[in-house]
């Protein structure tokens, strides 16, 4: 065996055959399905990004279709490339089977049926054949729409000048405490896993300045919602020498712009699939929470809770954006001190509020942000004043007793924006294997 270093070539995409028409090529991929019709048949061809489609007759070869050729079947095939015109008469190209090699046959006909537009099954049947119902093309161009999202926010916030780190999941202590977080046993010792990388990110801040993070995080949330994961993946980022908050919304809009943008371009096939509404964005409205508060107690009735809203406000206040603002996004800052994490800054002109902001898509939160406390005394006052143990912080108090610049960042849930941009009523659909408190397989 001799190692030489070139990488394998990718696979030819259909866009790409127009310079092969006439001349012979080599594809290989899945059968994805196959349509007898008179004299004739369909073979499609599921590569690794689409389906192309390649037509069998007698007439084309002496080749004739073998008893292996069957759905899910892995193959090589070699064909003619000639030009055709969809319903919409938009050039598409297809093969003129010349050969198929079969390289791997199925041991068993798959358990759901796969080939078809649309999946026919329930989301927990979907779920627990994972590996087989993902190679459906809808399903999979849902995460390869999410690939396009991560993409953009790693793409954008490095050209910012952010640094790209990871932060350790198993920790002594849990970031922002509360009911939620997991416990497990670490060699006798208590540990939790990371609900946030938070603190972690902001240790970061003097180091890099600007520091972000596409990686998983775990809440033990206790209730079956469709909004609520136990292992989501957390996209954060956070900044240094923030003038103010704003610079973190800022931000944020720049990022959810390339996004955007990236997904109209280079995935359209899959937008175009999934029909997927991709928000234009020019500017986010905003609207300080005790505003948006008092127009839902005034709009919505049975409001109780003065400190946070409910799921029924956050759609109202998505639907007010729309019609007054034409925004699929609203910022909401402001929120009241006694309901943000400790690491918080208050705002100094009314300290019963922080300078802090949620984002609203479509009437539901996909990230939490503010500015954070870097002052050393403010940060121990704070922490002492909810009854917390300044010395069970030592490590994380070390980037304020030893220098932090003004710094804020957030925190974008990638599953919660997928489901809102795919229009799912559950975000177990946006999460390839999820895991929730009903499961923890496939
Ligand atoms: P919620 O109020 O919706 O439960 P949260 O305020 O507890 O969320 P944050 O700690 O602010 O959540 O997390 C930042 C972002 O992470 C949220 O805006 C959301 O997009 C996402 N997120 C939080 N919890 C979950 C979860 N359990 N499953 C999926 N995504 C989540
Ligand atoms: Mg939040």
């Amino acid at each position: 065996m001799q190692i030489t270093g070139e990488p394998k070539q990718r696979e030819l995409t259909s866009g790409e055959f127009g310079a092969y028409v006439d001349q012979e090529i080599t594809i290989h991929g899945a059968i994805h399905s196959i349509r007898m019709m008179s004299d004739f048949a369909f073979v499609i061809i599921r590569t690794a990004r689409e389906t192309v489609q390649c037509v069998y007759a007698e007439s084309f070869s002496d080749y004739r279709l073998a008893q292996n050729v069957v759905e899910n079947a892995s193959v090589k095939v070699t064909g003619l490339v000639v030009a055709g015109a969809d319903k919409e008469g938009n050039v598409r190209y297809e093969l003129q089977i010349h050969n198929i090699e079969v390289l791997s046959v199925p041991a068993e006909l798959p358990p759901v049926v796969i080939n078809k537009k649309q999946m026919q099954c329930d989301l927990n049947t979907k779920i627990d054949y994972r590996a087989v119902t993902l190679r459906n093309p809808k399903e999979r161009a849902i995460f390869k729409i999410q690939e396009g999202i991560q993409r953009g926010f790693r793409e954008y916030l490095t050209k910012q000048g952010f640094t790209e780190v990871h932060t350790p999941k198993i920790n002594f202590a849990g970031a922002e405490g509360g009911t939620n977080v997991f416990s497990l046993d670490y060699f006798g010792k208590k540990v939790f896993l990371a609900q946030s990388p938070q603190l972690y990110k902001q240790m970061l801040v003097p180091v890099y300045e600007r520091v972000f993070e596409i990686a998983p995080v775990f809440r033990a949330e206790h209730h079956d919602t469709s909004r609520h994961l136990n292992e989501y993946i957390s996209m954060d980022f956070e900044m240094g020498f923030i003038d103010s908050f704003a610079d973190i919304m800022n931000m944020e809009t720049g990022v959810l712009k390339y996004i955007m943008e990236l997904l109209k371009t280079e995935y359209r096939e899959e937008v175009d699939l999934l029909k997927a509404e991709i928000p234009e964005i020019t500017t986010i409205p905003c609207i300080k929470f005790a505003d948006a508060k008092e127009m839902c107690v005034r709009k919505l009735k049975h409001i109780t809770d003065m400190k946070d809203f409910e799921p029924e406000e956050e759609a109202f206040l998505g639907k007010w954006a729309k019609q007054q603002y034409n925004s699929d996004f609203l910022f909401v800052t402001h929120y009241k001190s006694i309901k943000r994490p400790f690491y918080t800054m208050d705002d100094p002109e009314n300290p019963e509020e922080t300078l802090s902001f949620d984002l609203l898509f479509r009437g539901i939160e996909i990230t939490s942000g503010g500015q954070r406390i870097h002052d050393y005394q403010m940060q121990v006052e704070k922490m002492r004043k909810l009854g917390m143990d300044p010395d069970q912080f030592e490590t994380y108090l070390m980037l304020h007793k030893y220098g932090a610049p003004p710094h804020g960042g957030l925190g974008l849930g990638l599953e919660r924006l997928t489901m809102h941009l795919l229009g799912f009523k559950n975000v177990r659909e946006a999460s390839m294997f999820p895991r929730d408190i009903n499961r923890v397989t496939p």
